[in-house]
């Protein structure tokens, strides 16, 4: 059983990414920039930006932070967007989400300019995903792409099931894997990645245990700790835990610790690969949104 170091495959992507910056640099070029828009106080949320931002500057890119008040108007959030959008200096960006209920996050997002669509959740980011055309693809399952790449996991053929239909995670995940490969792909995951059999499960499947018993590959996004349990895998399979989950554990100095969908302890053990949660998907959210800054930065450059 390999544990897949999602810790240190993201810090391979960032020295990949600063050497890129340097040459760029050399040549005579501006740094790529992230912009990021904050709205409010959710301390999680906070925690997300402060990290992109050292994240960006770690590789030397710049990075902007434009925050508001958890009161504001929707017409200056969207005022905001329209300005970034506009804005030369600034190549992608992103609006943090979760938003404050008053705003209506479909508007906020559709304001965004797909070009500069660095979270690759534009519809028409999305739209151009699910048809298989170059788009920028939503970080977190950009990241589990790149994990099994860099790891050499093969997809052709195999079965995958995925748990969970979000947006940013279940979703784009099984559209990137049913695809045939193709040409948008760095030349590494076009060879290994896609042609997949994909099964989408979420809260109101029927015999998850059964379909997961099934899988090659299973995925888990719920949000839910240990939904994942050993009599649902198959010997040699690969499990991918996407889920953050916050467990009360006294013995923490926080008072919690973090756990993700999968009872890691009876289910390793079964697994061919399997991701830790911490140090699995989650710092590759990250490297993902910096690879996609660069992308939309050389495509808009025309690099
Ligand atoms: P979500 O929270 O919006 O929705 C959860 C999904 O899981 C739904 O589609 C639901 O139908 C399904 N689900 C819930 N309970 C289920 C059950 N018992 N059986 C089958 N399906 C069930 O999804 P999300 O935003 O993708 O987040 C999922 C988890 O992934 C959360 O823990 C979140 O914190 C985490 N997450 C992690 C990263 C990362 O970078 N590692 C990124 C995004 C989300």
């Amino acid at each position: 059983m390999t544990i897949i170091d999602g810790r240190q495959i993201a810090a391979d992507i960032r020295q990949e990414l600063k050497t890129e910056v340097e040459h760029i640099l050399k040549a005579g070029g501006r740094p790529p920039c992230l912009a990021v828009v904050i709205v409010g106080h959710n301390p999680a949320s906070e925690t997300y930006v402060r990290n992109k931002i050292k994240a960006c500057q770690q590789v030397g890119f710049r990075a902007k932070k434009i925050s508001f008040e958890a009161d504001v108007k929707q017409e200056e959030v969207i005022k905001a967007i329209e300005q970034l959008n506009e804005d030369s200096s600034v190549d992608g960006f992103i609006v943090q989400l979760p938003l404050p209920e008053h705003l209506n996050e479909t508007h906020i997002m559709q304001a965004i300019n797909y070009k500069k669509d660095v979270d690759g959740l534009h519809p028409m980011n999305v739209g151009k995903t699910a048809l298989g055309m170059p788009s920028v693809v939503s970080a977190t399952p950009k990241g589990i792409r790149e994990l099994l790449s860099r790891y050499n996991i093969q997809t052709e053929g195999k079965s995958v099931v995925i748990i969970g239909r979000s947006n940013i995670v279940g979703k784009p995940m099984a559209m990137l894997l049913m695809q045939k490969p193709y040409l948008s792909l760095p030349k590494m995951a076009s060879q290994t990645l896609g042609d997949a059999t994909v099964t989408l499960c979420h809260s109101k499947t029927r015999n998850l245990r059964q379909i997961c018993l099934g899988a090659d590959i299973i995925i888990v996004a719920a949000g839910q700790p240990n939904l994942l349990k050993q009599d649902m895998v198959k010997e040699g399979a690969v499990v991918i835990d996407v889920g953050i989950n916050r467990i009360e554990d006294n013995s923490q100095e926080k008072g919690y610790r973090l756990v993700g969908d999968v009872d890691f302890e009876n289910v390793a053990p079964k697994c061919s690969y399997i991701t830790p949660v911490p140090g699995g998907v989650g710092p590759m959210t990250i490297a993902s949104l910096l690879q996609n800054t660069m992308q939309v930065y050389k495509t808009n450059n025309r690099i």
